[in-house]
């Protein structure tokens, strides 16, 4: 049967078919199986395949044994999140403490009551979907629905430090909404939050390469990050996203730049060394920001950080 995205998905790792067969049976209405019948063929699929809400895992198997399989899935970040059941026939207390120590959520002996497998998959796999939920709204904006402030931070750490790693350049762009306070008493606050959120539709828009990213600053200010980027193309991406909201037209009767509502953005580059801090950058694409607003808002101005 085919379902659609939405449902979740399960991995069942067991050596045995006829395992296989009745858990899927069982699960079948309501999740969307896949299995693999060693350790090593999950951890193939795993690591270059999108990933399951839920893992059911055997405890013997030929080559890597299920708590082996788990301790991988645990180690390593990209699976680290996924709750792992195990459902074997190795019942000692010994065996389901390995298994609780290695990382699994659940420990379920055969032979099984089918009633309480299904239970038991269903409060892990609502338990994972919100997590899954809280870990993305700690990274979203809640008005824009575009990555946050605290996304922002993170990913500036992370390019930085990767920056210095491989000595390539990358851009930072701070932009912020001209007369904006003035749209806001003129319009009111509503009219000034679906602003907003067209302005941050159409500064991703501009941004088609999948490393960069574009946060809600705060209030009305937004950045991009563009790693691998030096001065001249952070600065074409900035000419790109102030046309981009230019070709918004909402009107702005109040504004003193445009008739309609418009950026000023700062763009500043580095190529950092290991005595340097994020916070250097973002002066200087704030200092190139303070210039375009001066020299008469509705462009890019940019600085290049020494
Ligand atoms: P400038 O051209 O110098 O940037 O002038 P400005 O009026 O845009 O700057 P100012 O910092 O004085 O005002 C920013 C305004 O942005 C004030 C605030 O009410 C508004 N603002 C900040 N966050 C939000 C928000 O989430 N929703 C709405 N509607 N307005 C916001
Ligand atoms: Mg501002
Ligand atoms: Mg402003």
């Amino acid at each position: 049967m085919l379902k659609d995205e939405n449902h979740p998905k399960i991995l069942i790792i067991d050596d045995e078919a006829i395992s296989i067969d009745v858990l899927s049976g069982l699960l079948r209405p309501d999740y969307r199986i896949t299995s693999a019948k060693s350790g090593e063929n999950a951890i193939l699929r795993l690591e270059n395949q999108p990933l399951p809400d839920l893992i059911l895992l055997d405890v013997v198997m030929p080559g890597m044994n299920g708590y082996a399989v788990c301790e991988w899935l645990k180690s390593n970040p990209r699976t680290r999140n996924i709750p792992v059941i195990f459902i074997t026939s190795s019942i000692s207390e010994e065996d389901e403490t390995r298994g609780f120590s290695v990382g699994a959520v659940d420990y379920i002996g055969k032979p099984y009551r089918p009633g309480i497998v299904q239970a038991r998959v269903k409060t892990h796999i609502e338990l994972k979907r919100r997590g899954d939920m809280l870990e993305r709204m700690a990274i979203i904006d809640g008005l824009t629905s575009i990555p946050n402030r605290r996304r922002f931070d993170q990913f500036l750490d992370y390019e930085w430090c990767r920056s210095v790693r491989y000595g390539h350049p990358f851009s930072l762009l701070l932009m912020d909404v001209d007369f904006f306070k003035l749209f806001n008493d003129h319009y009111g606050h509503a009219q000034g939050d679906y602003c907003l959120r067209q302005i941050a539709g159409a500064i991703t828009r501009s941004m088609p390469r999948t490393m960069d990213l574009a946060a809600r600053y705060g209030g009305e200010e937004f950045a991009c990050v563009l790693p691998e980027t030096t001065l001249i193309g952070g600065h074409a991406v900035a000419e790109r996203i102030l046309n981009a909201v230019r070709e918004l037209a909402i009107p702005h009767a109040e504004s003193k730049a445009a008739h309609y509502v418009t950026l000023s953005i700062g763009v500043a580059s580095i190529t950092p060394t290991i005595a340097q801090q994020p916070l250097s950058l973002i002066d200087q694409a704030d200092q190139a920001l303070y210039l375009a607003k001066r020299s008469g808002r509705n462009q890019v101005a940019r600085l290049e950080a020494a």
